[in-house]
């Protein structure tokens, strides 16, 4: 058994469905169990609407559902005979017009945003369930909510293993095992009374990695946008190649600083399991992608050290220099409280005798952070920041690769360095302008061309 699983951009119109009906035909052998994320653009619209269902205006809540509608419809003629998948998405939309108008003009609960944010995954798996029915494939639309049993922690909840795993082997593994293709919904879950939840946005690929764990799958397929980890973002170097593979320890560092291609959460049931995770591009589906197993038989990239560069834009950097943190203990426990308190993540820090450098990226409580960090000694920021890192396992073992790296770096000014303790990523702070450059010319460094 394998899972696949489809992003947003990978079901975001009827040509994409046409690919993955070719590449889910492809691994009928396998017997692939399908989780979906919601069309491309459908969660943030969801969410939109109960936004505006707060405020209270009826029109925009029209539109707003008519266009959501249009979308999957769109999809839905290009499947004749469709199996009244759309007829099941229309009366749910009914359902969901309900619950926005009893939400109008009052404040909308978590588990009601829930319940809202939810629905473009039910709608989006019965139009591939049906896609793949048309394509005379054997298919079966499965409501993940009762296998998916997880705590009420409301818009980022945490799924019960053991109800998991049990259920998904009673419910989906005979199907599979028949040869019926179980296509299912990533993001959502319900608490043990029946109350819809969602594992917080991006979720769809935890729930893939749940079930192929649960299930002990050969290995999980997450069909994205891109063709895997690269040796730097595409965009910006045009001759960034796939990795062929990668260990565990480096997608969790590149997810981390940028490379969204794979959170490292997401992973960890299938660490646990030595399941690999291959990453695949369903607009080049004869691409190879990246696997991403425990014990990775790293290719060489010609001589170098490094694996990948990745970056991160839209970083504050805050520095607080505190004379009386020489010679004391708890300091650092007494800065990171006002963190904690104020529920913001730091990503990269650096601290000497008497300062502490640290970035953030969420802004959203910078004010308060700030003033509560003055009582601890002198506050500064620098705005418009971005986070380099540099990984590779040949990073461990590797003299003098520091002076490389900020070699190629320079003319560009260096502010915050940081290695981390498992040393395979080295990761510092750039001006957010400098930074296309400074990747490319850690790039050409490295592995020959920008
Ligand atoms: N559709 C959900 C989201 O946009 C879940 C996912 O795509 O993984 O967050
Ligand atoms: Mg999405």
């Amino acid at each position: 058994m394998i899972v696949a699983k489809f992003g947003g951009t990978s079901v975001a119109d009827a040509a994409a469905i046409g690919r993955l009906v070719e590449i889910v035909r492809d691994r009928v052998a396998e017997q692939p169990l399908i989780v979906v994320s919601a069309l491309a653009g459908v969660t943030d619209a969801l969410l939109a609407l109960a936004r505006e269902a707060e405020t209270g205006d009826p029109t925009s809540l029209d539109d707003g559902i008519a266009s959501l509608l249009q979308q999957h419809q769109r999809i839905a003629q290009a499947l004749p005979a469709g199996g009244g998948a759309f007829e099941a998405i229309v009366a749910d939309a009914e359902e969901l017009r309900s619950d926005l108008e009893a939400m109008s003009g009052r404040a909308v609960t978590e588990a009601e945003l829930d319940a809202v944010a939810g629905r473009g995954e039910l709608w989006s798996s019965r139009l591939v369930a049906a896609a793949l029915e048309v394509a005379g494939l054997r298919s079966v639309w499965v409501d993940i909510r009762p296998v998916m049993i997880t705590d009420a922690r409301f818009t980022r909840a945490t799924p019960y293993t053991q109800i998991v795993n049990q259920r998904a082997r009673d419910c989906l593994q005979p199907l599979c095992k028949v040869g019926t293709i179980p296509v299912t919904q990533g993001f959502i879950g319900s608490t043990p009374e029946g109350t819809p939840t969602t594992l917080g946005r991006g979720g769809s690929d935890f729930t893939a990695a749940l079930l192929g764990a649960a299930l002990g799958v050969q290995r999980v397929e997450i069909w994205t946008d891109v063709d895997g980890l690269m040796t730097a973002d595409p965009r910006i170097v045009s001759s960034a190649r796939t990795l062929a593979r990668a260990s565990y320890d480096e997608a969790a560092e590149l997810a981390t600083f940028g490379a969204r291609v794979l959170h490292p959460a997401t992973a960890l049931p299938l660490v646990r399991a030595g399941i690999p995770i291959v990453i695949l591009n369903s607009s080049r589906p004869e691409g190879s992608g990246t696997t991403v197993e425990p014990e990775a038989e790293l290719e060489k990239l010609g001589d170098s050290p490094i694996r990948s560069i990745s970056w991160k834009r839209g970083i504050t950097v805050i520095n607080i220099r505190a004379p009386r943190m020489l010679g004391t203990y708890g300091f650092l426990r007494a800065l990171f409280e006002v963190f904690e308190r104020h529920e913001t993540v730091v990503d990269v820090l650096a601290s000497g005798e008497v300062s502490v450098s640290l970035t953030i990226e969420d802004r959203s409580r910078l004010r308060v952070l700030l003033s509560d960090l003055a009582e601890l000694g002198e506050v500064w920021t620098e705005e418009q920041r971005a986070i380099i890192a540099v990984v590779g396992i040949g990073l461990r073992n590797t003299p003098g690769l520091a002076a490389r790296v900020f070699n190629a770096v320079w003319p560009a000014n260096v502010e915050v360095i940081s290695q981390g303790a498992s040393s395979i990523n080295m990761t510092f702070v750039v001006r957010e302008e400098d930074a296309p450059d400074v990747v490319r010319r850690l790039h050409r460094e490295f592995f020959g061309s920008d």
